[in-house]
């Protein structure tokens, strides 16, 4: 296909300023909350300090932000992935919020020498990609399946709207409106037809259409919404369920396909909706948020099940140890629940959208601000290396959506807080500080104080700035009543204890339920006051018995947040522990542990190998579980959050063997896998056995490399068992060409005297015996083949 020139779009921008969202409620933009809280303030602020400059040094160290330089005629070649420019639109995005939250005079001049940078790299027709500018000048529009350029102008769109809103500067507001018309010249019936790969650009230009009142934006939006899963007009073939273009938008009901995609895509559904009055979206929109709280969604907020597709498995496929839940999957959930919120103005939404900030997206960040995790799994033994490629968190990724997605939601939540109607305000998040809410045409402030999530007391102070009747809507959290998800995938195992109470101006006033908000209506004068008391008890959740890695299992919420067990509490065991039924949970508030948490502590088990009888045995054991969100600050350790009921229900802890006491050590190991497979006990079922751990060499092919084991004592050994990875049509990995065990002798390795062949054979153990020695270690050394490299699923010893 040739490319496209299109016509330099005008700049005209409508005349009114920001537009009606046409939701039901209006958010009140986070440039009007001021948040001054023990829990919020000390993110936000890190957030500032630390995530963003740290992502704008990662931006220049990668080459993200020369690849600008290189557009606009600076020598040097495109670096890195084609859609890097998208990072550096999600953290200009992050510090314009946080520059209105708290202004920052050398943040403003980074970021305006930094939009001069990329005013550049525009090209003259409006188009603006670095990858395409630089690497594949006449390809662009070619290949929208896979390469990003509708997708990183989504993210121009929305940062130069918060840009502008942040700092009343046009400059990437003007650039975002030259390219958007550049991409309305060239997209549309008549035109090139087609649909992004990965859908974000239907928010940003639903967000630029609100923003500056040009309606062109929003239908622009529509169309690649409406093209979605329709064959007709479009240069390239359905991309299918993975980009959820398997059936028309309208005609979708249920979740499918990558995770991130279809968050961002029913986001946009939801503004359509809204703003266009596109209504046959909202059963779309209703069926699809039933699928997902009903049966895909984590106890923590997370979505997205697989890591193959990073996608949403079948209904009620909901692994623990294995769940992708990556971060931006919480986050484009948390802006698809928002919308909801506004949309339907009830509160199930809101619940959706609080469990999801405080555990499945809160998890995503160190409290440092500069350590990272890509998928968040609700289970780990400690040594997996699920976080691509490290079982710890991680500063920063290849592919790094995750770290910048981060830096700009974080800032983005005081916007979640309160929402208007007509003549009411919505209090949605509990958090404290200030905010400038218009309500039945008067100007109020509100005032929140409160030391959620950790206690559940909320006072309220309205004051509008002249005698006015309207509503005040608190949202009353589905954990108060029984409801902890707007389904029956999770329920509450226990008996609610404490009765929630309503007082305004200190008049005890009774709780009736409209929509999960209480409303209270009175003409409000300035200094009034409203106090919610919430008992926050310790809840024992269960899961729906269809999601079999929960069954006989429970979790622990307290209020909005979810905890796990982490080994760094429970004598470095988290999968080996059972808390009966009737153990009684305690509260116990530690300012001085991971930032200041309230922890839960608890009678239990701890189901270990008694050497003594060879046999599973249970003792008593303290339990500690900590917030979800704060798992994984004290290196890579086991974590659950699905807690066992019963010693039945554990993994039988395995006989420790002389193999697995030793450390394991190799010449190499390839970065995603772990030289710990060589002695998880992890028994292989093929060469090929993708569902454990393994050890490869990889990429080394030709060499001659090793694997040791150095026992804590010394060992009179006489055999060894291997068995080799192998993954012929996948991969380049195949058994060696030959292989040699030596022994440790005074510190020299030593050949054993081997009685029996080396084998080399796949899908079985090859068992090597020996004239036994005592040694304090062995060494495997293996001659890999020419063109291949190799590896182990286990090594055992006798
Ligand atoms: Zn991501």
């Amino acid at each position: 296909m040739s490319m496209v020139i299109a016509a330099v779009g005008s700049l005209v921008m409508a005349a009114q300023p920001a537009g009606a969202s046409g939701y039901r409620l209006e958010p009140v933009p986070f440039t009007s909350v001021h948040v001054a809280d023990g829990f919020w303030s000390p993110r936000l602020e890190t957030n500032r300090v630390v995530t963003i400059p740290f992502a704008f040094e990662q931006c220049e160290a990668t080459g993200r932000l020369a690849n600008f330089d290189r557009a606009s005629g600076a020598p040097g070649e495109h670096e890195g992935f084609f859609f890097n420019d998208s990072d550096v639109y999600k953290v200009i995005e992050g510090a314009s919020y946080s520059l209105a939250i708290h202004p920052d005079a050398e943040l403003e001049a980074y970021l305006d020498a930094l939009v001069e940078r990329i005013a550049a790299a525009q090209l003259p027709d409006g188009y603006l990609n670095t990858y395409y500018t630089l690497k594949e000048p006449g390809k662009r529009w070619t290949n929208l399946r896979v390469m990003h350029e509708l997708y990183c102008a989504g993210h121009l769109f929305e940062a130069a709207v918060a840009h502008h809103q942040a700092t009343g500067k046009r400059t990437l507001l003007d650039v975002a409106a030259r390219f958007a018309d550049h991409i309305d010249a060239t997209f549309g019936p008549g035109k090139l037809g087609g649909t992004p790969g990965h859908q974000e650009i239907e928010i940003g230009l639903m967000r630029l259409a609100r923003h500056t009142g040009e309606k062109r934006y929003a239908e622009l939006a529509r169309y690649f919404l409406e093209s979605r899963g329709r064959g007709e007009g479009r240069a390239e073939p359905l991309y299918g369920p993975y980009a959820q273009d398997h059936q028309p938008v309208a005609r979708q009901r249920e979740a499918v396909g990558h995770a991130v995609r279809a968050g961002y895509q029913y986001a946009a559904m939801a503004d359509a909706a809204a703003y266009l009055g596109m209504d046959d979206y909202l059963p779309a929109l209703d069926a699809l948020w039933t699928d997902v709280v009903s049966s895909k969604m984590y106890v923590t907020g997370g979505l997205g099940a697989r890591r193959s597709g990073e996608a949403f498995g079948d209904a009620f496929e909901l692994p623990n140890d294995s769940a992708y839940a990556e971060t931006c999957a919480a986050i484009a959930g948390a802006l698809w629940a928002h919308r909801m919120a506004l949309l339907h103005a009830d509160a199930r939404y809101a619940d959706v959208l609080e469990r999801i900030i405080y555990n499945a997206f809160l998890a995503g960040v160190s409290l440092s601000g500069d350590r990272f995790f890509y998928p968040n799994p609700l289970a780990c033994d400690g040594h997996t290396n699920f976080n691509q490629g490290t079982p710890d968190r991680a500063p920063w990724f290849a592919c790094a959506c995750c770290p910048v997605n981060v830096a700009r939601f974080i800032p983005s939540i005081p916007g979640y807080v309160y929402a208007t109607s007509k003549d009411a305000v919505f209090v949605n998040l509990y958090m404290g500080g200030t905010a400038e809410v218009r309500v039945g045409g008067t100007p109020a402030s509100i005032t929140q104080q409160t030391d959620y999530p950790w206690d559940g007391v909320i006072r309220l102070t309205i004051s509008p700035e002249r005698e006015s009747e309207f509503t005040v809507m608190l949202r009353f959290p589905g954990w108060v009543y029984d409801r902890p998800v707007p389904s029956d995938l999770y329920r509450y195992a226990d008996e609610r204890e404490g009765v929630p109470e309503l007082r305004v101006n200190n008049s005890t006033t009774p709780i009736s339920l409209d929509r999960g908000y209480v409303p209270i209506r009175r003409v409000w004068r300035s200094g009034d006051t409203i106090e919610l008391r919430l008992p926050m008890p310790v809840r024992r959740v269960v899961a729906d018995e269809r999601v079999g890695p929960n069954r006989g299992r429970v979790a622990l919420e307290r209020g909005p947040i979810v905890y796990c067990v982490e080994g760094a509490d429970n004598e470095g065991r988290a999968l080996h522990l059972v808390l009966p039924d009737d153990a009684p949970l305690s509260v116990r508030p530690r300012r001085d542990l991971l930032g200041g948490v309230v922890a839960i502590t608890a009678p239990a088990l701890l189901a270990y190998y008694d050497e003594a009888t060879d046999a599973i045995a249970t003792r008593e054991h303290a339990l500690t579980a900590i917030p979800y969100y704060a798992w994984n600050h004290r290196g890579p350790n086991e974590m659950a959050v699905w807690i066992a009921r019963e010693a039945g229900v554990v993994p039988k802890p395995l006989k420790p063997t002389i193999a697995s006491t030793a450390r394991a050590s190799a010449s190499h190991t390839w970065s995603s896998d772990t030289v710990r497979a060589l002695n998880d006990q992890a028994e292989p079922k093929h060469s090929n056995d993708g569902a454990i751990q393994r050890h490869t060499w990889w990429p080394r092919r030709g060499s001659t490399e090793w694997v040791q084991y150095d026992f804590p004592r010394a060992a009179t050994v006489c055999a060894v068992e291997v068995y080799w990875f192998d993954d012929t049509g996948m991969g380049h990995c195949r058994p060696p060409r030959s292989w040699r065990l030596l022994y440790r002798e005074n510190g020299q390795w030593k050949p054993v005297e081997a009685t029996t062949p080396y084998t080399a054979q796949t899908d079985r153990w090859n068992t090597v015996e020996f004239r036994a020695v005592t040694t304090d270690g062995l060494r495997l050394e293996a001659d890999l083949q020419p063109e291949f490299s190799a590896g182990i699923l286990e090594w055992r010893v006798r």
